[in-house]
């Protein structure tokens, strides 16, 4: 990446948020550029914090990382320099963590999340009024806002087009892959006045910001494995994988995906350089790489979605989708409970369910089931269902989220046509065959035989006696039957006005 250097900034502060790490960090590469002294902060911002529960596992794996990176800043100013973590309101912190270094200009990355674009205006404003720039840089997407547009310079709501518009402005412009490396020349790095610095250790203890490590996942979980090292290491395994991920993917029981989500999301590694290592595969004829780079267009397509229509947070991205009859009442609400806790009768479902909240982490095909089930055989609004998953996905991400939620509840751009339903039990049956992955979460089925394990509720007395199972004691009766819930959502998406649909059934 060409990084030319800006006269007038004698002192500058690097605000890391999303974007954990040092290496090809474009914020960071221009204030070593620009600037004599260069100070990196990070604040754990109480306006988010404050509405988590204290063993959140992110905070754990934000807090890790930042020690991760603390040890990186380190390691490029021959120790001098360390990363300055305040326990505050962002909005209020960064405006005065810059007065207290004296800098010139605040450097950041674009967050284009709206809660996060209202604050960064907030901190411009402030920073404005005390004589001090804020420079700002693309990194978490690789094209952004206005970079790939319709010929009529609107917002893209189809994904293949959108598609095939970013690979060709990635043809036309390759330099949006240009590094900006790891060896950037540190010198710039300098050490807090004592006055800023307030402690010994950088990184606070999780309990000293009111939270603790977060739940211990089952044994056979690989866990989350935090900072650029852990992404690393994960992204060192998924390459031995990638060439299979197109034929892979879709199994739960199968290790197909890269779980790279969480590092994504907040920037332990570098997107750009996933792509190009992508983009060098699919070059050698890698169809894997090739599938896994359209995974990451969908991810930056959420992304221009959400820029471009903030409304979909709260509401459907199509207006005629705004009056559809949610279910609500005490039905719905035990409906709901069920199916958050994994006690719905479809073992699929309730595998998928389990696996999230032991571990933060559901395979995506399973993220398409149990989203279909719980607005398609429950009628419980997508709100609720994007809600619990915003709670417990390690790598939760709003635009991703709510995209997903917004695709499977066919509310959506780009979604599943309405009157296609999931069946639960032909996606198991496609997906785990022989039901692996459910014996993994919902042990109590695990001696059941052949497709039984797909729909206990078909097996015979004796098979589910020879299995050790009683329905309504050991695993639950369906709490809605297949057939009966796809009219019922027929019917009620039907009512919304758009016409007779032409009847399928999804598999
Ligand atoms: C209802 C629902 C909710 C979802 N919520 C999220 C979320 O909060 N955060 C999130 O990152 N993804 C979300 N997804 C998309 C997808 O399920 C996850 O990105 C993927 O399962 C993460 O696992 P992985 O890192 O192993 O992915 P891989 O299969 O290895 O894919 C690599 C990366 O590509 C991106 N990606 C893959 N699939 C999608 C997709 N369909 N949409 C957008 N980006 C994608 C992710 O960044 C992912 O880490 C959701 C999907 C659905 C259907």
């Amino acid at each position: 990446m060409e990084i030319s250097a800006r006269d007038g900034v004698g002192r500058a502060l690097v605000w890391f948020r999303r974007d954990l790490r040092s290496a090809d960090h474009p914020a960071l590469a221009h204030a070593l550029r620009d600037a004599r002294q260069v100070w990196c902060a990070f604040v754990l911002d109480k306006a988010i914090l404050e509405g988590l529960p204290p063993d959140d596992r992110r905070v754990a794996f934000i807090r890790a990382s930042l020690v991760d990176l603390d040890q990186q800043l380190a390691a490029l100013s021959a120790g001098r320099a360390r990363l300055i973590v305040r326990h505050a309101n962002a909005a209020d912190e960064i405006p005065r963590l810059a007065g207290e270094l004296g800098v010139d200009a605040v450097y950041c990355h674009h967050d284009d999340d709206p809660a996060a674009l209202a604050r960064d205006a907030r901190v411009r404003e402030r920073l404005a009024a005390q004589g001090r720039a804020m420079r700002t840089f693309k990194d978490h997407v690789i094209f952004e806002r206005d970079e790939v547009l319709t010929g009529a310079r609107k917002a893209y709501g189809v994904f293949t087009p959108y598609k095939n518009a970013w690979l060709k402005a990635l043809h036309a412009r390759p330099g949006v892959l240009d590094d900006c490396g790891s060896d950037v020349d540190g010198t710039p790095l300098a050490r807090a006045p004592a006055s800023v610095w307030r402690g010994a250790a950088a990184v606070p203890e999780l309990e000293e910001v009111g939270f603790a490590t977060g739940p211990a996942t089952p044994r056979d979980d690989p866990g989350l494995r935090p900072g650029s090292s852990g992404g690393q290491a994960l992204l060192d395994d998924f390459l031995d994988r990638i060439d299979n991920y197109d034929a892979t993917r879709d199994f739960p029981a199968r290790p197909g995906p890269s779980h790279l989500g969480i590092h994504l999301r907040f920037g332990t590694l570098s997107l750009r350089r996933l792509v190009a290592l992508a983009s060098q595969r699919i070059e050698g004829g890698s169809r894997g790489a090739q599938t896994w780079l359209s995974e990451l267009i969908w991810r930056d397509f959420y992304h221009q979605v959400l820029f471009h229509h903030p409304h979909v947070v709260g509401h459907a991205y199509r207006a005629d989708c705004e009056d559809i009859r949610w279910e609500h009442g005490a039905q719905a609400d035990a409906h709901f409970t069920a199916w958050c806790e994994g006690r719905t009768g479809y073992p699929l479902v309730d595998a998928g369910m389990r696996q999230l909240g032991a571990t933060g982490y559901m395979h995506n095909r399973l993220r398409m089931v149990t989203a279909s089930f719980l607005t398609k055989h429950l009628g419980v609004s997508w709100q609720r269902g994007e809600a619990w998953f915003a709670r417990h996905l390690n790598d939760f991400e709003l635009a991703s989220n709510n995209g997903g939620w917004q695709w499977a509840a066919s509310t959506g751009c780009d979604a599943q046509p309405w009157f296609r339903i999931f069946n639960p039990v032909t996606q198991s049956e496609r997906f785990d065959p022989q039901g692996v992955f459910i014996r993994r979460w919902v042990p109590e089925l695990g001696d059941l035989a052949g497709d039984a394990i797909h729909a206990p509720w078909k097996a015979g007395p004796v098979e589910l006696a020879a299995a050790g199972v009683t329905l309504g004691r050991d695993y639950p009766h369906p709490i809605v039957d297949h057939a009966v819930a796809r009219e019922k959502t027929l019917a009620r998406f039907g009512s919304r006005g758009s016409g007779s649909p032409v009847v399928s059934e999804a598999g």
